[in-house]
């Protein structure tokens, strides 16, 4: 038995739900190995969580893919910075006063997102929760804050005095007002738990998108790599191009994803740590591709605080498999992404990598 799929994200499904759009389609066929491809769509996380699995029939496939929800709401429910009962909110209600027991899967990222904050300088930093809740980009009623309530809240964000102790299990904030917020590590977090959820689960090939991020296994069952599609953030075309991906993750920050309008001006969501205003960056995206979620979520946003020239410096230095789409139209390729993207967009010129590009 098997069925075919060809069918691209339905964007009216997104719009209904209210959310913003992702910044990547996606293509589908499964055929060949008696395989179905199952799909489904979830609200999680704050975004559509669309799943295809390719399984012996659609009641095992629909099994795996409402399981494999389940396990993202899980991971929701513990990380999220604002749902009541989470442990990253327990942290953040109990800064200034007392550490906070934590999970050793919330203890885990934690760790890595010091780390990050370590390796990018502090331009990624969970702690930028005073700002992110100042700012409320994306909320009712959006207005920019006053200067002096930004300077306020960013004397609070500095990821280096988050305080894990990995022996007691605990985490301690240590001032009063600070707090975190892992909205630029958790998706990626929480696909490398739904690839770990899918081998478990006996599942070779996958396609799964999740506000931004993609998750490949195995290929199509018929031998081919996906194709996923970066949306054109200029909104000239569909997309900018399309990248094949097999086996891995990509993920994708962009300051056209999610923002608010005030007063003719645009706010994105991407905040640099070292004002507390939005990411005056010169890209559109960075899209990082890479084996570890959590490590590609937090370097695509970097590398979107970073801007153009910085990002590519910092592509090359650490050898990164990347794209960078410059808001002068360029479209920069780094590692594999050189080989895996092809150019579909009239109005973008590619470069691909190198000192000088090519
Ligand atoms: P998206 O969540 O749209 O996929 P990102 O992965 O780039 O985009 O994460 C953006 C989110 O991360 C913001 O909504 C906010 O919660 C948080 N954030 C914003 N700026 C930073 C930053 N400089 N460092 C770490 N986290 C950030
Ligand atoms: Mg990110």
């Amino acid at each position: 038995m098997w069925q075919r799929q060809s069918r691209r994200i339905q964007w009216v499904l997104l719009a209904a739900l209210g959310v913003v759009l992702v910044g990547v389609t996606l293509w589908l066929a499964g055929r060949d190995a008696g395989l179905t491809a199952v799909r489904s769509t979830h609200f999680v996380m704050d975004t559509v969580l669309e799943q295809t699995v390719y399984t012996a029939g659609e009641a095992s496939g629909e099994a795996v893919t409402s399981e494999a929800a389940r396990v993202v709401t899980e991971m929701e429910n513990r990380l999220s910075a604002y749902r009541e009962g989470s442990e990253i909110l327990a942290i953040t209600e109990a800064a200034g006063d007392h550490p906070v027991a934590v999970s050793d899967e919330t203890m885990a990222l934690l760790e890595r997102a010091v780390e990050a904050g370590d390796r990018t300088g502090g331009l990624f930093d969970i702690t930028l929760y005073p700002l992110t809740t100042l700012w409320d980009i994306g909320g009712e009623d959006f207005h920019p804050p006053e200067a002096d309530a930004i300077a306020g809240r960013l004397e609070k964000v500095d990821y280096r005095t988050l305080q894990l102790d990995p022996e007691a299990g605990t985490a301690y904030l240590p001032e009063a007002g600070q707090g975190i917020d892992l909205g630029g590590i958790g998706k990626g977090a929480a696909l490398d738990r739904l690839q770990a959820f899918y081998r478990a689960s006996g599942v070779e090939h996958a396609i799964v998108s999740m506000g931004g991020n993609i998750l490949a296994m195995g290929g199509r069952p018929d031998g081919d790599s996906f194709r996923v599609a970066l949306r054109d953030p200029s909104g000239q075309d569909a997309s900018v191009g399309t990248l094949r991906m097999r086996e891995g993750i990509l993920s994708t920050s962009g300051g056209y994803e999610r923002y608010s309008e005030w007063d003719g001006e645009r706010y994105h969501h991407i905040l640099d740590p070292r004002t507390g205003y939005p990411a005056e960056s010169d890209l559109w995206s960075a899209s990082v591709l890479g084996e570890n979620g959590a490590d590609c979520d937090w370097q695509s946003t970097w590398l979107f605080v970073l801007g153009q020239e910085e990002a590519r410096r910092q592509a090359e230095a650490l050898g990164l498999s990347a794209i960078l789409i410059g808001k002068d139209g360029r479209v920069e390729l780094f590692g594999d992404a050189v080989q895996l993207f092809t150019l579909q967009s009239e109005h973008f010129v590619l470069q691909t990598g190198g000192p000088t590009g090519a």
